[in-house]
């Protein structure tokens, strides 16, 4: 089998795996100006998706230009998420997109939705490869792929190693620790060669329970002093995870943007959370914002909590909200997720003010950051791996992959960080 790495090689971010020059394993976008794409020009017979993040999936509609058709293998809830997300970088980017509102509408006669635990056989190249989906834990729909090349075989079979055989095990993001939301991954299928994402490898997350107690603490004081607290989430997984934690407690935030419609396809597919009556309450107790009527103006004024996109202030109503509540030191803006370097949340939590209304403005108001982290930090990623001791590691989808491959090594892996664009024979 060859695998190579068309992005999230030694980065965060466009992930794109081929292998054996067929099959596709996700296709991703990075994200910033001007955005960056999956190197190569792929011309895969089949693609499976890990689940529904930009950087897993932003560029899918694409490979659906001219006159190819390829199969798009994905989970239920990843299908959803795939075309909320391309519907939302067409009305972002417009012109400059990649692809456009045909191809968009091309997805859905091409794609094949799959459970966990479901082999389904995709043939590219020639070959037919048995996948299958096991749960990740990372998001709503979000999958460990394992790619068998052996299809044919049945398999445990002897047979399988004496052919040549070889069983890929690509992680993509997942999450070891059970959320609110969901269920942390358990499948440890047998593999021969597992492509490991890293980005917290030198990372100690915080203990959940925790995080959940100070973080509801925080709003609550907030409300109690007569100011509103303003909860920035992405709107995948976390904006429904900070809601069902709020859940639990005597507070009706108000839920804003993107994550309104994340929420309602979420509700949707209950078997893919882990408790859909937390979820649907939790929903229920959510206040839509339609905006009408200056909604927004009174929830800032009232002492009010309102959940809302961007995560990391990028863009979307949240901005809108920090503009009112800035310059009021009593009011709160809770951040519920890592922020990247360079994004306007970082600079809101490491310099106090904010890229807003076409300039630089200083934020009285007072931030927090809650590590809601939807990813394996470095016992998990650990602990994960201990099942692959006899496996060769591949480590990609991190800052630090090298260095984390190199500590794998000294523990007795067979492990490295392949380079953008490489090609690795296994
Ligand atoms: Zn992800």
């Amino acid at each position: 089998m060859e695998i190579q790495f068309l992005g999230g090689a030694r980065e965060v971010g466009r992930s794109a795996v081929l292998v054996d020059d067929a099959l596709l394993l996700d296709y991703g976008t990075l994200t910033g100006e001007p955005p960056q794409y999956p190197v190569g020009r792929p011309e895969p017979d089949a693609v499976v998706v890990s689940h529904g993040h930009l950087d897993h999936v932003g560029q899918v509609p694409a490979l659906l230009r001219g006159d190819r058709r390829p199969p798009i293998h994905w989970t239920p809830p990843t299908a959803e998420l795939a075309r909320v997300l391309a519907e939302d970088s067409l009305k972002l980017r417009g012109y400059e997109c990649t692809f456009t509102e045909s191809h968009v509408q091309r997805l859905g006669e091409v794609e094949e939705r799959h459970g966990y635990g479901e082999p389904f056989v995709v043939e590219a190249g020639g070959t037919d490869y048995e996948v299958t989906f096991f749960d990740a834990g990372h998001i709503p729909g979000s999958a460990h792929v394992l790619v068998d090349s052996g299809g044919r075989s049945p398999p445990g079979s002897r047979a399988e190693s004496d052919d040549g055989d070889t069983r890929l095990l690509y992680t993509a993001d997942f999450h070891t620790d059970d959320t609110r939301l969901l269920s942390g991954s358990t499948a440890r299928p047998d593999a021969d060669v597992v492509i490991c994402e890293s980005t917290y490898s030198d990372v100690t997350h915080e203990d959940r329970s925790r995080v959940e107690e100070r973080f509801v603490e925080t709003v609550r004081t907030t409300r109690y002093e007569g100011a509103t607290a303003l909860i920035p989430a992405f709107a995948i997984g976390r904006t429904q995870e900070v809601l069902t934690v709020l859940e639990d407690t005597e507070i009706r935030p108000y839920l804003d943007g993107m994550g309104q419609r994340v929420t309602d396809i979420v509700r949707r597919h209950p078997g893919y959370v882990r408790n859909a009556d937390a979820l649907r309450r939790a929903k229920s107790g959510a206040r839509y914002v339609t905006g009408r009527d200056g909604q927004r103006e009174r929830i800032a004024a009232d002492n009010e909590a309102v959940v809302t996109t961007s995560g990391m202030l990028s863009g979307g109503p949240v901005l809108r909200y920090l503009s009112m509540l800035r310059s009021d030191p009593t009011n709160r803006v809770c951040l519920t997720g890592y922020q990247v370097e360079g994004t306007n949340g970082r600079r809101l939590l490491e310099r106090g003010n904010c890229e807003l209304d076409g300039g630089v403005v200083p934020v009285a108001a007072r931030v927090d950051l809650f590590d809601f982290s939807a990813h394996a930090d470095r016992d998990g990623l650990r602990s994960f791996l201990d099942d692959y001791r006899g496996a060769t590691v591949l480590v990609n989808h991190g800052d630090r992959c090298p260095a984390f491959a190199e500590e794998l090594r000294g523990d007795g892996y067979d492990a490295s960080a392949p380079e953008l664009g490489e090609r690795v024979t296994v």
